[in-house]
């Protein structure tokens, strides 16, 4: 057994699937699954497909490559728009990519001509949130360029919220989305299968029923995994919020003071600490630190633990305040958030286990 560890309920992550998918059902939306947040682990991408979901999504080729051999049947979404470089690599894994650029289609058209084959794309459309997608004045050269790629099928269009601007999703937008997609279905003459409006923040609109009927589709990761809307910044009514929490082992235990004594210069990170004087207090080191996690995602299990900071390998707590014993050896518990979450399932450094 290793730590630091990421510990996966699997029954509550199965609940979270389960439940979502259901709402949407109810409301004629389907789900591709976004496995990035978990680097795509195997055993929680098949409880997404059993759960119902019509498709697994992921930003990274090589995630993609291993869901692709893993599950050979199922449908590939690549979330980040691609870049030139993996366009080979994309055509022969995926099923669909989400696209913004049209340069990018010429090179995906020309691609799929060499090799003889099609692939599918969703045209992206930037209803305010500043990050990829077309505005409304870019419609008119993406038709062209849809309508000369007769290798490039155009299955639907998407759109993404709270990702760098914060906006949120709102009727408003999603029906701006509704008609950006029937632009594009009466410039190429030919039905779109998805209205794809959003990720995990889209979800709010179904619970208070404004959703337009049009959308059909949304591509859910955090729900799943945290029970949260970060963009929301709520928590979701029905969901668990405690599928996944960190463990890390106790190195140092010692009452030190709490101001740092000497001469002061910058920290391990060329920041100039400081620090209130609270007296002498109760200090735990536990061996996990930056290169394992970001440590603003974490908050500690228990009442009295407060993180003082972190070094790369390092996370000191005050632990004054904590009702029971810790020791040497003992193992703290710490709730993620996505950031954390992400940050962890991509180190090397930190096993991730999924229980139950
Ligand atoms: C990550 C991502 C999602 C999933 O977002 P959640 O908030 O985790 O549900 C959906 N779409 C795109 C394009 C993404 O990059």
């Amino acid at each position: 057994m290793a730590w630091p560890r990421l510990v996966i309920n699997q029954h509550k992550l199965r609940n979270n699937v389960r439940s979502v998918v259901k709402v949407c059902k109810e409301n004629s939306i389907t789900i591709a699954g976004v496995t990035k947040g978990l680097c795509a682990h195997p055993i929680i991408a098949e409880i997404m497909i059993s759960e119902g979901c019509s498709w697994l999504a992921d930003s990274r080729m090589t995630n993609l490559i291993q869901l692709r051999t893993l599950f050979p049947d199922v449908s590939l979404m690549l979330l980040r728009i691609p870049m030139p470089s993996e366009i080979p690599f994309l055509v022969r894994y995926t099923d669909c990519s989400l696209v913004s650029m049209p340069q990018t289609i010429k090179m995906i058209n020309s691609c799929c001509e060499s090799l003889n084959c099609r692939h599918g794309i969703m045209v992206m459309c930037d209803l305010g949130d500043l990050r990829e997608g077309i505005l409304a004045e870019d419609m008119p050269e993406m038709l062209e360029t849809l309508k000369s790629s007769p290798n490039v099928e155009c299955i639907g269009v998407g759109v993404n919220f709270g990702c760098f601007g914060g906006v949120l999703p709102s009727e408003d937008k999603l029906s701006d989305l509704v008609n950006a997609g029937k632009a594009i279905e009466e410039g190429i003459g030919k039905k779109l299968t998805f209205f794809s409006g959003g990720a995990t923040s889209s979800l709010s609109l179904i619970e208070k029923g404004n959703m337009p009927p049009e959308i059909n589709q949304l591509r859910i990761g955090e729900a799943f995994f945290l029970g949260t809307d970060t963009t929301g910044m709520r928590t979701i009514p029905s969901l668990n919020q405690d599928v996944m929490h960190l463990e890390a082992e106790i190195v140092e235990i010692r009452r030190k003071p709490s101001r740092p004594f000497g001469k002061i210069g910058a920290d391990a990170f060329g920041n100039i600490p400081v620090f209130p004087d609270r007296g002498n207090r109760l200090r735990a080191i536990v061996a996990v630190g930056k290169q394992d996690v970001r440590i603003s995602g974490l908050c500690p299990f228990g009442s009295g633990i407060e993180i003082l900071g972190a070094s790369s390998d390092h996370l000191l707590l005050d632990i004054e305040d904590h009702h029971e014993e810790l020791n040497v050896g003992s193992i703290l518990k710490f709730a993620v958030d996505y950031s954390a979450m992400l940050s962890l399932s991509t180190s090397p450094y930190v096993e991730v286990e999924v229980a139950g």
